[in-house]
């Protein structure tokens, strides 16, 4: 899956851990009171569970309060770092920690609706805000007398009595600061400073012209026999999408975010693929003014200089040194040994593919556009499972309920209850309390599941409100998608893709909803990159479970249960493909990889060029099997703090692989089961490091077994 995990570190560039930003505490300072209590993140919201009172929030309550939720920060920072009292836990950590809270509070919702719902003005102050924002993370991580404060405590942390999460934490907070340069010279730390700025502004702007282009690029076709394969409903969506841009009587396919787009299974005419393909492919290279490439080149080289600033060989090495695989030279060692076996497997596929063309009275060689129809086809006629025919047993509210719920249910013990009296910031937006074992109140999660315009591409999970026990929070997390909205009174059915997405998002929630930790800096989702997605990854096992599939797989129209034939072939299906699947993370991995291993000093490299390069060295150019993503739309590594680290989704696969071995081998899904996954897992955010947390749960370290088995790689 190609979901993603959002929480502010991530957002911010990995720059500062969300606890950081996640404080503020005593009103330290009485600036203009009306003013500020007229902002509605002044004070924490007073709807149950915190949660933000979108009745209240207004777009221009935004950047005045980040603005002094920031100025509020720096001097709660302020107090801490020239207080005349020794450093003590309490006073330094604990404090910081509980500092920053109203900028938590804004930047929590501003976060989630300019990636959800946005608009010019949103749009506006991030532009403005994300290099502020910089430089105010760097205002606390350099801060020589707030440093000198922690390292005094760091180095006689075993003689402070500290249980282990507040050493941990203590721990943590010495290594971010030594990490953002608090050790450099003066000099190097104001150029570091530039950069980070720099680095926002350049990130802010990169999404800014990519949605822009992916909008802009959708394909734009005249003539209603172009799109010959395509459903009633998928033309009557395209007419109305054409009105909607105002083009009425023509037809207009919006692109997703990905390379491939899901249109390109239907479309009968081989013009029209390439034409919907080749879209996708320059969206964001067309020299205009949404071109992405000078912003990469530029990127890629400060975050290069950075890099060589704090002591490392590359940017990669720099971001890695906290992450589960450590080093660059680790993480190209795993993506290797899975080149070849993919490798193979996607040429196997492409050999089916092209009889099946063949088999179809053509005679042209297969190209990436023509791929998924015909891997469609030939999934078809050797697996007989039909998009078509599966859809009417994914109904999303089914789904939901009945399925991602009644997992969670069967494992955990938890329960949901739809509330309506929550306010959300778009109608299609479902609000659910969730309940544990014994009936007490977890925490509340959000549902926003429809494409829209305004929303970027993809599907993430973050928090609007963190748990700590410190600040005596409970978990506000939503779940986003970019589902096709069904037209007025119609059910929204899903393809399997969009139920493992569910599922796959939901398994953050959990990783949120479970969390357990006093500080803010270790709760829940804030683990490095390379294990936040195991939760999600597993949780996605879930929904092919025999018991889980039985219970929300229902015809929509009939009440049937789905056949059993039908899914065994869909199980069986989903070795399938898997060539090409992989392949496209792989390369796509790779691309980030090669990026941001590009030596300090080196001179801009060409664009095109270099990922072409990239992906020859790799030996990740497979043939007709490009990247899931270019490098010029590449939002992950860019502007979604991902840099380094979009081969965690596949580090990942081998932990969700082999704890789901776990699983099997231990009588599947019981209560016991999953209660030791919650114990050991789910509810330790990072109080641990993450080999010894694999470890308590698995007694032995992961493998790459499982995870060749369940792709096919290797034979079963
Ligand atoms: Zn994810």
């Amino acid at each position: 899956m190609t979901c993603r995990v959002r929480n502010l570190a991530l957002i911010s560039a990995g720059l500062v851990s969300v606890s950081l930003l996640a404080f503020a505490c005593k009103p330290a300072d009485k600036p203009d009171e009306k003013a500020a209590s007229a902002n509605p993140f002044e004070q924490a919201s007073t709807l149950p569970f915190q949660a933000p009172d979108f009745t209240k929030i207004k777009d221009s309550d935004f950047q005045p309060g980040i603005e002094e939720g920031m100025r509020r920060q720096i001097a709660e920072i302020d107090t801490i770092a020239n207080q005349s009292a020794a450093p003590s836990f309490d006073n330094t950590i604990a404090a910081m920690e509980k500092s920053g809270r109203m900028l938590d509070r804004a930047l929590s919702v501003f976060f989630a609706l300019v990636q959800a719902n946005t608009n010019p003005t949103l749009d506006k102050v991030q532009t403005e805000e994300a290099p502020r924002i910089a430089a105010h993370q760097d205002a606390i991580f350099l801060n020589a007398k707030l440093f000198q404060r922690v390292k005094t405590l760091y180095e006689k942390r075993d003689s402070l009595g500290l249980d282990p999460e507040a050493l941990q934490v203590l721990k943590l907070y010495y290594d971010q600061f030594v990490h953002s340069g608090a050790n450099l010279s003066a000099a190097d730390q104001e150029r570091l400073k530039e950069i980070n700025k720099q680095d926002a502004s350049l990130e802010a702007e990169f999404q800014q012209r990519l949605v822009a282009g992916t909008k802009a690029g959708a394909l734009v076709v005249d003539d209603k026999a172009a799109l010959a394969g395509l459903s009633d409903t998928e033309i009557a969506n395209a007419a109305q999408a054409a009105k909607d841009r105002g083009m009425p009587g023509k037809y207009v396919i919006p692109l997703q975010n990905t390379t491939q787009q899901p249109l390109l299974t239907d479309l009968a005419d081989r013009d029209t693929r390439e034409k919907l393909f080749n879209s996708s492919w320059v969206r964001t290279e067309k020299g205009d003014k949404n071109d992405t490439r000078s912003i990469i080149q530029t990127l890629a080289v400060i975050r290069a200089e950075k890099a060589k600033l704090l002591g490392y060989p590359n940017y990669a090495a720099y971001v890695l040194y906290n992450q589960m695989a450590g080093t660059p030279e680790a993480v190209q060692k795993f993506i290797g040994a899975l080149v070849a076996p993919t490798r193979a497997k996607a040429a196997e596929e492409a050999r089916l593919i092209q009889e099946a063309i063949k088999k179809d009275g053509k005679d042209f060689q297969l190209e990436p556009w023509d791929w998924q129809r015909y891997a469609e086809k030939v999934r078809k006629e050797r697996y007989d499972v039909d998009e078509a025919q599966l859809k009417p047993y994914f109904e999303l509210n089914r789904v939901l309920r009945d399925g991602v719920f009644y997992a969670a249910t069967q494992l955990y013990g938890i329960t949901f209850k739809q509330r309506h009296d929550i306010p959300v910031y778009q109608p299609d937006v479902m609000v659910f309390e969730v309940f544990d074992k014994d009936g007490s109140s977890l925490g509340l999660m959000y549902f926003d599941y429809f494409k829209r315009d305004n929303k970027s591409g993809g599907a993430w999970m973050s928090n609007f409100v963190g748990q700590s026990k410190l600040l005596g929070t409970k978990p506000v997390i939503y779940n986003v998608a970019n589902f096709t909205k069904p037209a007025p009174g119609q059910p929204a059915l899903l393809t399997f893709d969009d139920v493992t997405t569910m599922f796959h998002e939901f398994g953050h929630a959990l990783h949120g909803l479970f969390a357990n930790q006093v500080y803010p800096m270790d709760s829940g989702t804030n683990v490095a990159r390379d294990f936040v997605e195991f939760p999600s990854q597993f949780n996605e096992h879930w929904a092919l479970y025999p018991d889980v599939l039985k219970h929300y797989a229902v015809n929509n129209e009939t009440g049937a249960p789905i056949p059993q034939a039908l899914v065994d072939k869909l199980r069986k299906s989903q070795t399938w493909g898997q060539g090409y699947a992989l392949g496209e993370l792989l390369a796509a991995s790779e691309l980030d990889m090669e990026w941001h291993m590009l030596k300090p000093g080196a001179p801009k490299p060409d664009v095109d060029a270099f990922e072409a390069q990239a992906l020859k060295t790799t030996g990740t150019d497979f043939t007709d099997v490009p990247p899931r993503y270019r490098s010029s739309y590449f939002l992950h590594i860019w502007a979604n703090g991902y840099a380094s680290g979009y081969y965690a989704y596949q580090w990942t696969v081998m932990l969700d692989d082999d704890a789901y071995d776990w699983f099997e081998q231990h009588g599947g899904m019981t209560r016991e089961n999953g209660q030791r996954f919650r114990d050991l897992i789910l509810s330790k955010g990072h109080t641990e490091d993450y080999g010894p947390m694999f470890r308590a749960f698995y007694g032995k370290d992961p493998d790459i077994g499982p995870m060749l088995k369940d792709r096919g790689l290797v034979p079963q």
